[in-house]
């Protein structure tokens, strides 16, 4: 196969099992000019498996401004280039972004060879909606911080997905349990495509005791899926307060009046509400 040269290609490498690099994306890394690699050494282990001898050059967001620099004058000069991270595919939660958002600028073609992601992988086995999705990367670390992250993603109606390591994983799972309450669905996919691959399905209290009780269950990397927020607990959350207001209000106005208003002060669907003060009565 002929690829063009002059273009920066993404490549997604394997995220534990080598046998989901795919045949394109071995064929790219065996014919550009360079590899950009978050790790060097890591990556080594991956291209000698495949017999691939390419220079490889180490090339990771922080410390990479002369290193993008060179590899722009390289695309520019009509080299190619494979920009790989340690495992999945680059720029999710990895390096990459700024030297794609450059290439472009400079009007380089930047060309994906699409392949794993722990995200979408996740995903595609948890059994919660993927219409919509929030990806929300690492947590941060520190636990203040990390539990005011949790609160703002609290009412987020979408699936959301995090990514976590075995050192955080408990702490993590125990803010959950803290901020969303013990009742919330989540989903835990453990070092997938690899020998000790686990999952778990269930709610936040459970996720929890399942990782207590087992450290096995510790080990590893892990992508943490959240059911998001459903309009029945925002009623259930709700309803108290909309019924109070429906009480103040009753007396100077009808009952569906009453419920609209309160419907509107507090995001409690108006049937709802009408039907529990009819209850009430
Ligand atoms: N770029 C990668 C991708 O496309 O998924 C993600 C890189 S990020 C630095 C590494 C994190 O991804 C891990 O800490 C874990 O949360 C998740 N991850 C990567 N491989 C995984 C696997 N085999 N099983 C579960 N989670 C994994």
């Amino acid at each position: 196969m002929i690829f063009p040269t002059g273009c920066l290609y993404v490549v997604a490498t394997p995220i534990g099992n080598l046998g989901d690099f795919s045949r394109r994306g071995r064929e790219v890394l065996d014919s550009v000019d360079c590899i950009a690699a978050e790790d060097t050494r890591h990556s080594a282990k991956l291209l000698e498996h495949y017999g691939i001898r390419r220079p490889l050059l180490a090339y990771h967001e922080h410390s990479g401004a002369p290193v993008r620099e060179k590899l722009l004058d390289m695309l520019r000069d009509g080299a190619s280039v494979a920009l790989i991270s340690d495992a999945g595919t680059p720029l999710i939660s990895d390096p990459g972004y700024a030297l794609v958002k450059a290439a472009r600028e400079q009007g380089s073609q930047v060309i994906p060879i699409p392949g794993p992601s722990a995200l979408l992988a996740a995903l595609s086995v948890a059994g919660l909606p993927t219409d919509r999705f929030r990806f929300e990367g690492f947590p941060p670390a520190a636990q203040a911080a990390r539990r005011k992250r949790l609160r703002e993603l609290q009412g987020e109606p979408a699936t959301w997905v995090l990514y976590e390591s075995s050192h955080r994983i408990l702490d993590c799972v125990e803010d959950l349990v803290a901020i969303l309450g013990p009742d919330r669905g989540i989903f835990i996919a453990r070092e997938m495509t690899k020998q000790f691959e686990s999952h778990f399905r269930g709610s936040l209290a459970e996720a929890a005791a399942w990782l207590e009780n087992d450290e096995n269950q510790r080990k590893g990397e892990f992508v943490l899926l959240l059911a998001g927020y459903e309009a029945k607990e925002q009623a259930a959350e709700h309803l108290p307060e909309a019924l109070r207001i429906v009480s103040l209000l009753q007396s100077e106005l009808p009952l569906t009046r009453a419920a609209a208003l309160a419907a509107k002060i507090t995001g409690v669907r108006k049937k709802l509400i009408y039907e529990a003060a009819v209850k009430k009565m």
